[in-house]
């Protein structure tokens, strides 16, 4: 579904993401680890059009869409929860999830407001409320329906756990993986690395720009380059791991 060859960006004279491939296949769920400032939010904002590369290819579906400007690539159905959330405070709940149908530009979504409120509940009991007086998990998962109010091929979510109460990233994981049981493809860039190892299919790490590693998730789990720099002592493991 999704392929970089070879992709390189750069902030002026900084580069950020070397040389980088990945592929994403229909129904996975691939993570995307490393350490703070290897380049994960880079290589996203690339792939998603809100950077242009500065070599490389980037392929979704059978489409070139190397240098396709963001809202281009959203409306093809890729689609990603920035880091942050950026929810516009000043909207209600569901006038937020309203526009997240601005990416579907005549395709269908399987997932409209109902669909939204069945699986986030708490944002059906707080559709009038201003987006900004959500607490940050409630954001998250505010940012989460809004992208697939537009029909997501492809769910790209950079770092979803960052700043959240351990129950709330329990929840947010569950519904991740709820949707890619119901056959969503999706691309996470996640630091918390036993989490994310947990939860994907297979997953890629990157270092100083590079992908360095990759393979199947259950056996990056216990391969020990993993398990001495990202993976904390067994009685560390997130709750949310030890469950998944
Ligand atoms: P984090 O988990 O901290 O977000 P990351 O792996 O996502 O880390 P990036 O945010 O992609 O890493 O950053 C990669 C490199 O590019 C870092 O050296 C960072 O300082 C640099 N960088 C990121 N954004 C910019 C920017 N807007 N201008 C200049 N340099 C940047």
């Amino acid at each position: 579904m999704l392929t970089l060859h070879r992709l390189s960006a750069s902030y002026g004279r900084i580069q950020a993401v070397r040389d980088a491939s990945l592929r994403v296949d229909q129904g996975e769920l691939i993570a995307l680890i490393g350490p703070n400032g290897a380049g994960k939010s880079t290589l996203l904002n690339t792939l998603s059009g809100l950077l242009r590369p500065a070599d490389g290819e980037v392929r979704f579906g059978d489409r070139d869409i190397t240098g396709w400007s963001a809202a281009k690539v959203a409306r093809a159905g890729l689609l990603q929860v920035p880091e942050g959330r950026q929810v516009l405070g000043p909207l209600s709940v569901e006038d937020n999830l309203l526009l997240g149908r601005q990416a579907l530009a005549g395709r269908i979504s399987t997932h409209g407001l109902d669909e939204v409120y069945a699986l986030f509940p708490i944002l059906r009991e707080r559709r009038r409320q201003k987006a900004g007086t959500l607490s940050g998990g409630q954001q998250q998962m505010l940012a989460i329906g809004r992208a697939l109010m537009g029909g997501p091929r492809l769910l790209v979510l950079d770092e979803p756990s960052l700043g959240l109460a351990p129950i709330v990233v329990d929840q947010v994981f569950a519904v991740l993986q709820t949707l890619r049981r119901s056959g969503l493809t999706i691309l996470l860039v996640e630091q918390n690395a036993s989490l994310a190892l947990a939860a994907s299919d297979r997953a890629y790490v990157m270092e100083h720009g590079r992908i360095v590693l990759d393979g199947p998730s259950a056996e990056l789990r216990h391969d020990p380059r993993i398990v001495e720099h990202y993976l904390p002592s067994a009685e560390g493991l997130a709750p949310a791991a030890a469950a998944l």
